[in-house]
């Protein structure tokens, strides 16, 4: 891998915990995949990935893989679903919606695949927020594991 930013440490997994990992401090490629597959892969518009070497990763749980391909392998949890990875060949992409909040800034270089980018991704900015209402998520019990 060449260029990149340097990232501290970071961790991340799945949404039942089951899948976790750590990611030790170096360089990485962070971009924003808009591939059809990657559409697919995530059930959302594109994958925010940041792409590191294999050897820096440490896993927690196993992850199940499916080759999307002849060149990569998908990586996702078994029990819940969750998309948590890319991997092609020494290189693996991080799906940056899988990181424990705060341990490091994802900044996005690039947009990748932009030939496939949906349309409707430029009218995002002038949309309304609807925040949460207070009391629905008081309501709610999650069964996601605790980030940490
Ligand atoms: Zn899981
Ligand atoms: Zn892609």
């Amino acid at each position: 891998m060449t260029g990149g930013t340097d990232h501290p440490d970071f961790r991340g997994g799945c949404q039942c915990g089951a899948v976790r990992y750590r990611v030790s401090a170096g360089p990485a490629k962070d971009c924003l995949c808009h591939c059809r597959m990657c559409q697919r892969a995530t059930g959302n518009a594109f994958a925010p990935l940041i792409e590191v070497p294999a050897t820096r990763i440490t896993w927690t749980g196993t992850p199940a893989e499916w080759a999307s391909s002849d060149l990569a392998t998908r990586g996702f949890c078994a029990t819940c679903g969750t998309p948590v990875y890319y991997r092609s060949g020494d290189t693996v992409e991080i799906m940056a919606g899988t990181l424990v909040p705060g341990l490091v800034v994802f900044a996005p270089q690039v947009h990748s695949a932009s030939e496939s980018r949906v349309d409707w991704l430029d009218r995002l900015p002038g949309m309304p927020d609807a925040p949460t209402p207070p009391g629905i998520a008081a309501r709610i019990h999650s069964h996601q594991s605790p980030e940490s």
